[in-house]
């Protein structure tokens, strides 16, 4: 047995070296792909970027037969099956993008033993033809791609992964590999019981990336302070700068370049061809800043990428870690910097509460957005809180923005109270502007043609400024005290929870205020 391990072991590393080009296995890929080439069961734990398709690519190879990839990414998998292609590799795919005659010509290649790889959509795979075909084909193996797809719990459920339990009966001698890049406890014990993983080795890789220093700060001139941070920071750096929406984008690529920062837009809208040629551009030149929307990034693998910064705030701690994770592949020092205020709050709650989506998904959208807004606001190691949220645990890290400078909490329950008494008494019907307006005294227009200023809670709030009572507001909307309404006004609206602070039986810390960088240095100045 230890002969054929060692064997396994040297093909590994042939095939690893003469199919994929790469001198070397990261991480724990090694393990991996001996346990399952070797024909035993795994679930691997990887996060995005780690590395996880070779762990089932590789053990195909070296099988017999033909290695199922059951995957919910339709979209992706012409381009997989051409990436393989292009080295040699002989894979196809199954699933409802294609034409009959290519469903059928996939099928005669199966039969006769034509593939080492095929990418299969989980309910192409459950029916009833494909189960028989399979069954009068050699398997290598199943990969079960995005395993988290089988929990209930999770926004990405696919009901059709549950019955993935068929191929454990229905093939009880060709081993399966699960993979996913969600670590939490409760979707592993998930994967594990609905795919009957029980016997499977298991290997959990560290989300840690240590070499990122992890930054949040408030939004005030989030452009100029962008600016201020690449100078100071990164100049004659490749970066990456997310936007929420595609004019934003062009505006930002804008900005940059006419401050002297060599940068291209990336979006949806933009057509195919200069997309193409941006991103391309982005890989091949030094010094390249990508000012994209989400839709940049999924199979950017350029090592040098030395920050990464948000403009807007992204929807989930999952995409966060995602975005932020193109940044210092190399393992060098990187930067993942944001700029995050009170819209961003406002607009986010907005969001998934005008979403078509059904109730169930909103609570689990909002739960999420409750993560990262709590990922912004912690007053402790950002890095822990980032890896308990993928369940594991860590020490404060002491090289992102909370460690460095610890934010100052202060008890903010009588602030808390004043703002919560004027959403109250403007009847739950304006803005935060008009509600800090109100609490600031500040006698616009519009609190004089609503005569707010006769109001007992008009200027309770004086001794503060409007950037103090917004980051106080922000807060309290994060810590769910203050609700928006999506009736077109974003009329702020208190919670349940707001009453047990208004009655005094609850306190409230908070972090205290601290103005951007940028405009600290410019009060010094004479
Ligand atoms: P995941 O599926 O975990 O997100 P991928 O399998 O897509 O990650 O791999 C991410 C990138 O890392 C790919 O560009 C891949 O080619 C590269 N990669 C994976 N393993 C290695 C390795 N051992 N050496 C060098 N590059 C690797």
């Amino acid at each position: 047995a230890l002969m054929e391990q060692d064997d396994i072991g040297t093909r590994a590393q042939h095939v690893l070296e003469s199919v994929f080009g790469y001198p070397a296995f990261r991480g724990q890929q090694e393990d991996i792909v001996r346990q399952v080439a070797l024909g035993g069961d795994a679930l691997v734990l990887m996060p995005t970027g780690g590395g996880k398709s070779l762990c089932y690519q590789i053990p195909a190879l070296l099988r017999d037969g033909v290695g199922v990839v059951v995957s919910p990414l339709i979209a992706l998998m012409q381009d997989q099956v051409d990436a393989l292609a292009e080295l040699g590799v002989r894979a196809a795919f199954l699933n409802s993008s294609q034409s009959f005659d290519e469903m059928v010509q996939t099928e005669r290649r199966l039969r006769r033993g034509e593939l080492d790889l095929v990418y299969v959509a989980p309910e192409r795979l459950m029916t009833s033809r494909c189960l028989e075909l399979l069954e009068s084909t050699k398997i290598a193996l199943f990969a079960i791609d995005e395993a988290h797809c089988v929990s209930q719990w999770g926004h990405d459920f696919r009901p059709e992964y549950i019955r993935l339990s068929v191929l454990h009966e229905r093939f009880p001698d060709v081993p399966r590999i699960a993979l996913t890049a969600t670590a939490d406890q409760l979707t592993r014990q998930e994967i594990i019981e609905r795919l009957q993983l029980q016997d499977a080795a298991q290997f959990v890789s560290s989300f840690d990336r240590p070499n990122i220093r992890y930054q949040i700060v408030e939004k005030a001139n989030a452009r100029k302070q962008l600016l201020d941070f690449i100078e100071s920071e990164h100049s004659g750096d490749a970066g990456i700068v997310y936007c929420l929406s595609r004019k934003k984008v062009e505006e930002v690529a804008e900005f940059l370049n006419s401050h002297g920062i060599n940068s291209l837009p990336y979006h949806a809208g933009m057509d195919t061809a200069k997309r193409s040629a941006n991103q391309s551009r982005f890989l091949r030149e030094d010094a390249i800043v990508m000012v994209a929307t989400i839709a940049f990034g999924m199979g950017i693998d350029k090592p040098d990428v030395r920050f990464v910064a948000h403009l807007d705030l992204p929807k989930s701690i999952e995409g966060y870690y995602q975005e932020t994770g193109r940044a210092g592949r190399d393992g060098a020092p990187a930067n993942a910097w944001m700029a995050y205020g009170l819209q961003d709050v406002v607009q986010q709650r907005r969001m998934i509460e005008e979403s078509e989506a059904d109730d169930s998904f909103k609570r689990v959208q909002s739960a999420k957005l409750d993560a990262m807004l709590g990922l912004c606001e912690t007053l402790s190691c950002r890095r822990v809180r980032l890896l308990e949220y993928f369940g594991q645990s860590a020490t404060a890290c002491g090289n992102c923005d909370t460690c460095l400078q610890p934010p100052v909490s202060f008890d903010a329950t009588v602030p808390v109270q004043k703002l919560l008494s004027t959403i109250y008494r403007v009847e739950q019907r304006f803005g935060a502007m008009h509600v800090l307006d109100v609490l600031r005294g500040v006698e616009s227009d519009k609190v004089k043609q609503w005569e707010h200023e006769k109001l007992t809670v008009f200027g309770i709030g004086a001794d503060r400024g409007d950037a103090e009572w917004r980051a106080i507001l922000r807060q309290a909307i994060a810590l769910g005290l203050v609700a928006v309404d999506h009736d077109g006004f974003n009329a702020l609206r208190l919670t349940e929870a707001a009453r047990p602070v208004l009655r005094g039986e609850q306190k409230i810390r908070l972090r205290e205020y601290q103005k951007p960088v940028s405009q600290r240095k410019k009060a010094v100045k004479p």
